[in-house]
């Protein structure tokens, strides 16, 4: 039986359009599908567009446009931001969708039928742009931590959840489940705030219009963080579709980033064990991509525009670069010059080049058709057969870990080591003094070619995609990964293409 396995990304405000510290998050959570589905997993991979919040609502007023009209074509506009960037998303849930709604009542009604949910006043100092309360202790000097501008006091009537309630459960969910908050450094974070107390927290507002009414008090609407994280149970079907939902959930893992973490680890198991679900197994706090030593942020109006760079360097220039360069938990930066030099080397180079004259060998020594191998591997043969099993072995461990990084780094190990063997096995030596070794020599490179494209598959998906139609075959995903990944897989006697087309043109640094 297949196994089941669903990821998520955090759903994306609809005031900007995304920026390419957003696009880390998607070509990230891309990266866990596409690995899944090549080994056989039946991937459920949710994204969205959190739509019901103040700064929605805000910015459509500031255009003179009516709210949905503006979340319409921005959810629209955010969607085809992603295609371009190929990422596989499954469902893509829009929280102005009326299964979400439906999905948000039954969820309240659940907390509000356990006793969890009661009415108070709340008054502090409110971040329309974080939608998030903040203690007077945690701004610096007045203004909001994360967006440096000044928060407004607010004072009414809510809806409060009984947080406090689930403190001791969920201290020890975390403690016995060493996986449920990854890396380590968020785990220790979440574990001191909970043990500096948790406070109950408002869900509702009643100054607000725009949002999901309170089903049992239509003058209020629900909190938007309350609202947001019930996606991840809409996405799989709840509360209609109950043999979907069983199906798929509790989520394998949430992809989020470090600084909403406290709602994913805290809030979000909280409020499922009041509605009387499982938690999902792993939650992942990412760092961020910075742009010279800052933050990007929309509100901020500083960022790198992800559709920009496909137009010009294709997506899987920046879906390599953000993976190889950022170690996945870590913070990292991104820098033009960084960029462009990976483009060339790495892909344009070792990889490029590769291709190219392997595809261009089989053409001029064999008439474009791939040779058997003649007689026993030798040395170079053998080392290379051995480093293409470790490249896998240590492919399978980095992605169990999410650790990208290391992956894209063994496997350019593979494509260098296959760089050398063509200088040591000097072809167009053989092809003067010994056909059989030759034979042998490129049909080893044709293989190795064809197990590095599917080894890259998860990461730059078109590329490998080009790759194998130059090799004449076609990528195999989730049919037989245990024998996909075995050395002698691709058959002698198939034709490649007659002219090979560079994967990646060369590029100067953007003027
Ligand atoms: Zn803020």
């Amino acid at each position: 039986m297949t196994k089941k396995f669903y990821v998520t990304t955090a759903i994306i405000y609809v005031n900007a359009l995304p920026h390419v510290g957003h696009a880390y998050e998607m070509i990230a959570t891309d990266a866990i599908a596409r690995y899944k589905r090549l080994t056989g997993h039946d991937v459920f991979f949710l994204t969205g567009t959190d739509e019901n919040s103040l700064n929605a609502e805000r910015k459509a007023r500031s255009l003179g446009l009516p709210t949905q009209h503006y979340v319409d074509e921005m959810a629209a506009t955010i969607k085809k931001v992603w295609r371009k960037l190929n990422i596989s998303f499954d469902d893509f849930v829009r929280t102005t969708d009326e299964r979400h709604r439906l999905a948000c009542q039954e969820f309240f009604t659940r907390t509000y039928d356990a006793g969890d949910v009661y009415p108070s006043t709340y008054e502090g100092w409110y971040c329309v742009s974080c939608e998030a309360f903040y203690r007077a202790e945690e701004l610096m000097d007045g203004m909001c931590p994360v967006h440096k501008t000044k928060p407004e006091w607010l004072k009414e009537k809510n809806y409060f959840f009984a947080l406090s309630k689930y403190q001791d459960r969920l201290l020890q969910h975390i403690e016995a489940n060493p996986d449920f908050i990854q890396p380590e450094a968020r785990r220790n974070e979440i574990l001191s705030f909970i043990r500096g107390g948790l406070q109950d927290f408002s869900i509702s507002r009643s100054s607000v219009r725009w949002g999901i009414p309170v089903p049992i008090d239509p003058s209020q609407v629900l909190y938007v963080w309350f609202d947001a994280l019930i996606n991840y149970l809409t996405g799989v079907g709840w509360p209609t579709d109950l043999t979907r939902f069983q199906h798929y959930w509790p989520a394998d893992v949430h992809i989020v980033g470090k600084d909403i973490t406290r709602f994913h680890c805290v809030y979000w198991p909280a409020m499922l064990m009041s509605a009387g679900l499982p938690l999902p197994r792993e939650v992942f706090g990412h760092g961020f991509v910075y742009l010279r030593g800052e933050r990007m942020s929309k509100s901020l109006g500083t960022g790198v525009d992800p559709g920009a760079i496909v137009d010009d360097f294709g997506a899987d220039s920046l879906r390599y670069y953000l993976l190889r360069e950022v170690p996945f938990g870590r913070d990292g930066d991104f820098t033009w010059e960084g960029f462009v030099q990976r483009h060339n080397a790495d892909l344009a180079n070792d990889l490029g080049n590769l291709l190219n004259r392997t595809v261009s060998m089989v053409n001029r020594y064999f008439g474009g058709v791939v040779p058997t191998p003649i007689g026993a591997p030798t040395g170079p043969d053998a080392e290379l057969m051995a480093l293409a099993a470790d490249t896998f072995a240590e492919l399978e461990r980095s992605m169990n870990a999410l650790a990208f990084s290391d992956a894209l780094v063994a496997i350019w190990q593979f494509v260098g080591r296959a760089n050398k063997y063509v200088e040591e096995s000097a072809p167009w030596v053989l092809a003067k003094s010994d056909r059989d070794r030759l034979a042998s020599v490129l049909y080893n490179l044709v293989e190795s070619l064809r197990l590095i494209a599917h080894a890259i598959y998860a990461f730059v998906p078109e590329t490998a995609e080009r790759a194998v139609e130059q090799l004449g075959i076609e990528l195999e995903i989730g049919t037989n990964w245990g024998q996909t990944r075995q050395w002698g897989g691709y058959r002698p006697g198939t034709r490649v293409i007659e002219k090979p087309v560079p994967l990646f043109p060369k590029k100067e640094l953007p003027s």
